[in-house]
């Protein structure tokens, strides 16, 4: 397994491709880092923690996710005071097994394969330029992911709602649906899972507190899906998710830091505003960056939003032979479909390899 690695480039060989692949440098030796931690703790580099959606800082050596494989350090180029100036080393005295090396060079792999399968998954819409939202301008009002890392007990708060700009519980908080997806100026298409999520993210506030209250503004909600009308069904009725008809026009903020949330009710045929104590957004799902420049150097068909287009009548194959794609690099779809999708294109692949070999054999 290949982590923190990036592909380079493509070219076919008989019976497969060689791949050029750059393994970048972690400046920690991957076979003897056990993720002890003591490199961690005296480490004055800072960068935004991307995992945790820049809601807090981490270290310039950091584990990325507790849950990550490998389970080792990266130290981050950009951040770390002896990469940039010369000075600091503090991490690599601090490890007594020798992981540090700050001498590691990126190297440049060629390997021989038999079958390629794209699963590059999704990236998350940036919501700043829909300015009516406030996104980036109002505190309490953030994404979806945001939200997730928050409620999430190894996440910066421990999994308290506590909204950013006071760190009081956010005991109100409205949820506002396809920002950026189903709209022609951005991304046209539903990105599928966001409904079901919003759904499930009012249900977590409720179960960390009883007196949370949570609105969900839709332009209509789409749960396809086995159990999900039952599920939209038990939020309103166990959980007291109020699921209000209407696109939000704008989001503006009083004086105490609340969102106040302009809105069409369309069932009541009435525009209102509602004042809570925290949005959140939720973003469109985009294909993942950098995934054209994939296509084009794998040479497979990729659809104007990025997303690698398959054949109808098989679901896993590209345009070109022995390469396959699974999950949201093909387009919206959520986790059960995603591993469907992976193991109809692992056996695709793999029975694209047994062919070649067979077909070496009876030429030799
Ligand atoms: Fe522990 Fe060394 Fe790995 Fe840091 S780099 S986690 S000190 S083994
Ligand atoms: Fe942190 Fe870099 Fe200093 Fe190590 S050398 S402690 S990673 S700033």
């Amino acid at each position: 397994m290949l982590a923190y690695s990036e592909v380079e480039g493509l070219s076919r060989k008989s019976g497969g491709f060689t791949l050029k692949v750059r393994r970048k440098a972690r400046y920690v030796d991957e076979e003897i880092c056990n993720a002890c931690g003591d490199c961690l703790e005296k480490c004055p580099g800072r960068a935004k923690d991307t995992f945790d959606m820049g809601l807090r800082q981490r270290k310039a050596i950091y584990l990325y996710f507790s849950q990550g494989i490998p389970a080792v350090m990266t130290i981050d180029p950009e951040a770390c005071i002896y990469l940039k100036k010369g000075k600091c080393g503090v991490c690599k005295k601090r490890c007594d097994k020798g992981a540090i090396d700050f001498e590691m060079k990126d190297e440049i792999l060629s390997l021989d394969v038999g079958s390629v399968i794209i699963a590059t998954g999704l990236d998350i819409f940036e919501p700043g330029d829909l300015t009516y939202y406030g996104y980036g301008k109002i505190k309490n009002v953030i994404t979806g992911l945001q939200y997730e890392r928050l409620i999430n007990a190894t996440g910066p708060t421990g999994g308290h709602l506590y909204r950013p700009s006071d760190q009081k519980l956010a005991k109100t908080v409205a949820y506002v649906q396809c920002v950026g997806s189903r709209d022609l100026n951005y991304c046209s298409y539903c990105s599928s899972v966001c409904c079901m999520c919003s759904i499930k993210d009012a249900m977590l506030a409720r179960e960390h507190d009883p007196e949370s209250v949570s609105y969900i503004f839709h332009t209509d909600l789409r749960n396809v899906g086995k159990g999900f009308q039952k599920y939209e069904k038990r939020a309103a009725e166990e959980y007291g998710v109020q699921y209000v008809r209407g696109r939000v026009a704008e989001i503006g903020e009083d004086d105490e830091g609340n969102p106040i949330v302009l809105y069409e009710d369309t069932r009541q045929r009435k525009v209102e505003s509602l004042k809570v104590e925290m949005v959140v957004l939720a973003t469109a799902a985009t294909a993942s960056r950098g995934s054209r420049e994939l296509a084009k150097m794998l040479r497979v068909k990729a659809d104007k939003y990025g997303f690698i287009t398959t054949r109808n009548d098989q679901p896993a194959d590209t345009n070109v032979k022995g390469i396959f794609a699974c999950g949201f690099c093909k387009g919206p779809c959520d986790i059960p479909e995603a591993v469907s999708q992976s193991s109809a294109a692992a056996q695709r692949a793999a029975s694209h390899v047994l062919r070649s070999v067979g077909a070496g054999a009876s030429k030799a």
